[in-house]
């Protein structure tokens, strides 16, 4: 018998994940096109994938592999043949399958895979917002597990009344919030639609007695001043919720003063997801010991952004969503910068979860940039790294983002490699970083490696944004 999932030793969580893997990678190597031809690209037969060491043993993927596959990237989709489900699928769900059958012929055996697999719920993610994760029903029924959780940690149950400020609309982070209140039976309202401001969450007050507010952590202040603004007392409420990274102690000292006018003191508490994922990290009772994870239903790893190898310093944190079907993710850099995982119990709740501590940001490597007809995109710099590393003969290379100047009137991406590229390691580069970084490079090749190092040191690394 295990131990309840945010009590488990860290040898329990890493046979957890080993067993889920079993089952789940194999699947998702199978069913969905985008993960079978990148498997069957690098020979790795499905079948093999059955641990932890075979995970990490393929190569990770950014937003960008996954748009330029399919804008949407609907190839991560698990759409599994009765075969796969006959080879992969758990026990509950071939179980599921034998009794529907006995009660309902043919007919059952359809209604459990439409349940397991149909994509029912679709959102947008990413920095570019160009990736779709798909739901299935029985997603679903995990994301609301994965509520109840997260409200257990933020000290919230079914006697708080919630507002919710993050706005409406195809995101993860609106998704998420619907579901940790209807996984611990929370009264919520969802008020602002996807274009409205914060005067549209000030009136709904009014309507309920409200005692937990959720709002994105840049616009916690300025709701208490619109709160404030428009007389709205709110006697009842006792924790501030913020979604995104954790505040500093400043921004919570902040926050917890300009909530301070509108009635009792209240808490402050962060609450946040994985880009892509359909997990809810938060912060426990005790606030600042950083944001709790959920081992067994993602696995987590802090990858270096230049090399794609695993590292014990900050990085690049690392998604695969474990067990959940829809969307399928295997080792998707989802570009939050992130210190080292914390591995230790908690020192608050004593749980014994990886947490992320410290300061992290979203969309890291990710950087916008405006067009020639002045729209603005993004340019992913760990593109440039992930295509020289397969390039032969580079021996110094860095990068610079330019402003606009009088005789270019956009923003422009240098590429400046040093070595000996033989003609076969040039030929379509320009269009390999292309693809990789989403804009076309201005590339310059054959300075001597000393002048790029030299400029590595002046401008205090490989990526200098010089706009
Ligand atoms: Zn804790």
């Amino acid at each position: 018998m295990s131990a309840p999932w945010d009590q488990r030793s860290l040898e329990e969580q890493a046979r957890v994940t080993d067993l889920t893997l079993a089952r789940w990678l194999p699947t998702v190597t199978s069913a969905a096109p985008f993960w079978s031809r990148r498997v069957a690209a690098d020979g790795v037969e499905p079948r093999s994938l059955t641990s932890r060491s075979a995970l990490t043993g393929l190569p990770p993927v950014r937003e960008a592999d996954l748009v330029a596959d399919a804008p949407g990237a609907p190839g991560t989709v698990l759409l599994p043949s009765e075969d796969d489900v006959k080879s992969f699928a758990g026990s509950d769900v071939l179980r599921g399958i034998a009794t529907a059958i006995r009660r309902e012929g043919p007919t059952g055996k359809r209604t459990v895979l439409l349940r397991e697999y149909q994509p029912v719920d679709l959102r947008r993610a990413g920095v570019e917002a160009g990736v779709v994760v798909a739901s299935a029903r029985s997603d679903l029924d995990r994301a609301n597990r994965v509520g109840a959780r997260a409200a257990a940690l933020l000290g919230l149950d079914d006697r708080d009344v919630l507002l919710s400020a993050v706005p409406a609309g195809p995101t993860l982070a609106a998704f998420r919030v619907a579901h940790l209140a209807q996984g611990a039976s929370i009264t919520a309202l969802h008020a602002r639609g996807h274009d409205e401001d914060l005067a549209a969450v000030a009136r709904a007050t009014r309507l309920l007695p409200v005692t937990v507010l959720v709002v994105a952590v840049e616009e916690a202040v300025r709701l208490a001043k619109t709160l404030q603004g428009a007389r709205l007392p709110m006697g009842r409420l006792r924790r501030v919720v913020t979604y995104g990274p954790p505040p500093d102690e400043a921004l919570r000292l902040e926050i917890e003063e300009a909530y301070g006018g509108l009635g009792p003191k209240v808490d402050v508490r962060a609450l946040w997801g994985p880009e892509f994922g359909r997990t809810l990290w938060a912060e426990c009772t005790h606030g600042t010991h950083g944001l709790h994870t959920m081992p067994d239903l993602e696995f987590l790893e802090v990858l270096d952004p230049m090399t794609g190898e695993p590292t014990e310093g900050d990085g690049d944190l690392t998604l695969t969503s474990l067990g959940w079907h829809g969307t399928g993710l295997v080792r998707v850099q989802t570009g939050t910068w992130v210190d080292p995982l914390r591995l230790e119990p908690c020192p608050g709740c004593a749980r014994t979860v990886p947490r992320l501590v410290g300061e992290m940001a979203a969309g890291a490597w990710q950087l916008p940039i405006t067009d020639d007809s002045w729209r603005q995109r993004y340019v992913d710099l760990r593109g440039v790294p992930a295509v020289l590393a397969h390039t032969g003969g580079v021996r110094a290379w860095r990068v610079e983002l330019r402003g606009p100047d009088d005789r270019v009137p956009r923003d422009r991406l240098i590429v400046e490699v040093a070595g000996d590229l033989d003609r076969s390691a040039r030929t379509g580069l320009e269009q390999r970083l292309e693809r990789a970084c989403g804009i076309a490079p201005h590339l310059v090749a054959g300075v001597h490696p000393d002048e790029v190092r030299r400029s590595i040191d002046q401008l205090g690394g490989v990526f200098a944004d010089l706009r």
